[in-house]
């Protein structure tokens, strides 16, 4: 079953969350895929791809929403194997990929130092829309500011709508304080700090991230500023 989040047009599908008590490995470092729904034309968009092991499973997860076929846009928070290697049954599906130029360079050459250092390269793919700092992306019904995150990666990005306080943030940090790893090959300290200064900003009432739960409410906010502080704490 995908798993509607709250009481929105949100609904997570893939990665452990979404399959509690699987045993099979690949489940476990799966990220959250994220279906949104648009009730208007009955078509959803998706943030993330996830790994793609087992597609079927997360199809199955799908058909209990909708038809996979009204998937329109497929938005990437970033270029790293979990996120990226489904990218390929998506797009034959018929979804159009959206990422960030240095997402998109490496999607474009199937390379990712990161993701080689996991022992795999990343699908190798082309990007339908290319995504610059400000840009508007449409997910369900609702309008999303594009906020490059460089830091966790190069190629980062996270999605804002401000009417509703709805964050979708990748691996840029997670619920409870967490924060994205910056020990990979091309992460960087300094720029994660940046990044998650920036959404720290923000006043987030729906926090969804690549990995783990999302957040609602008041703790959403007050999870982003312990990001804060937590990246602030290695300096
Ligand atoms: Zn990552």
């Amino acid at each position: 079953m995908a798993v509607r989040l709250g009481d929105s047009n949100i609904f997570l599908v893939g990665g452990p969350l979404a399959f509690p008590g699987a045993t099979r490995p690949d489940v476990g470092w799966d990220c959250n895929q994220f279906l949104v729904k648009d009730p208007g034309s009955n078509t959803y968009d998706l943030v993330d791809a996830g790994h793609g092991l087992d597609f079927e499973a997360v199809l199955r997860q799908v058909a209990t929403v909708t038809d996979p076929h009204r998937i329109r846009n497929l938005c990437v928070s970033h270029e790293h194997l979990d996120h990226v290697n489904g990218l390929p049954h998506w797009k034959r599906l018929g979804c159009k990929i959206h990422a960030s130029a240095a997402a998109a360079r490496k999607l474009h050459e199937g390379r990712d130092p990161t993701s080689e250092m996991f022992g795999a390269r990343i699908a190798q793919v082309d990007a339908d829309r290319i995504l610059e700092d400000g840009d508007h992306v449409r997910l369900g019904d609702r309008d999303f500011e594009v906020i490059l995150t460089p830091g966790h990666s190069p190629g980062s990005a996270c999605y804002w709508d401000g009417s509703t306080g709805t964050l979708f943030c990748g691996d840029t940090l997670f619920a409870e304080g967490g924060i994205g790893r910056f020990d990979f090959p091309d992460s960087e300290h300094e720029g994660l700090v940046q990044s998650i200064r920036r959404l720290a900003q923000l006043p987030v009432r729906h926090l969804h991230c690549g990995h783990g739960p999302s957040v609602e409410g008041a703790a959403a906010a007050r999870s982003v500023a312990a990001s804060l502080r937590h990246a602030q704490s290695y300096a």
